[in-house]
């Protein structure tokens, strides 16, 4: 266990907080999903209907997609559904076995929700996106909220998602906790003042620990129980 690690698990704790923000991929169902589906999985299907390779599809999808990162469009199912030609949410839909939460995640929510903790889910997925793995998982059983950044014209990664979120849920940054599997997100949150900003380790089962870039970081949720 590194100094840093042992720092967070001292200064952060859910417990602390009255109103709990969680990511949804990355943070609360494994990343794995997400990875398989937009770099194996669409450049797959997409190499058999215009009859080119693997290679050649990847580098192609890979191009348009790093054009977009950390825009709504990047987000968004219909964007890629139309600039891909591919119905994105049968192909999701198909491959739905793959959802899973990461490890120890159930946990944490059932201590959460025992908790009588305020805890919302704040994502940039897609409507869509969020529907089929609300289906899915049953994340309905512990959220008392749901937030599309959908809904706000502007990805997390924006200053002013914040303010509307904060208009919004009416929460106190002094005793909010947010925690985020992407450093753009967890910056952005910091920037408006957040109390208690973590960023997530291992968002991908498949991948190695990823580096936080100086924010708090724990593994996954799990390792707070
Ligand atoms: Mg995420």
């Amino acid at each position: 266990m590194n100094k840093n690690f042992q720092k967070q698990l001292s200064t952060i704790n859910w417990v602390h907080y009255d109103t709990i923000l969680l990511d949804m991929d990355g943070t609360v169902l494994d990343l794995a999903f997400d990875n398989y589906f937009w770099r194996e999985l669409v450049p797959g299907v997409y190499a058999e209907q215009h009859d080119i390779t693997e290679d050649a599809a990847c580098q192609h999808i890979y191009d348009l997609y790093s054009g977009r990162e950390g825009t709504l469009e990047w987000y968004c199912l219909e964007f890629w559904t139309e600039q891909l030609g591919l119905d994105l949410l049968a192909l999701k839909k198909s491959s739905h076995d793959r959802i899973r939460f990461l490890p120890g995640a159930r946990t944490f929510l059932d201590a959460v929700k025992a908790g009588n903790k305020r805890l919302v889910l704040v994502t940039n997925a897609h409507q869509h996106a969020l529907d089929l793995k609300k289906a899915v998982t049953g994340l309905d059983q512990w959220f008392d909220e749901f937030v599309c950044s959908h809904d706000f014209g502007v990805p997390k990664e924006h200053p002013d998602f914040w303010c509307q979120l904060q208009e919004k849920l009416q929460f106190d940054p002094a005793t909010t906790l947010f925690v985020d599997d992407s450093i753009p997100v967890l910056d952005a949150a910091v920037e408006y003042g957040l109390a208690a900003v973590v960023a997530i380790r291992k968002p991908d089962t498949r991948m190695p620990p990823k580096d936080t870039e100086g924010h708090y970081f724990i593994d996954g949720v799990g390792w707070w129980i």
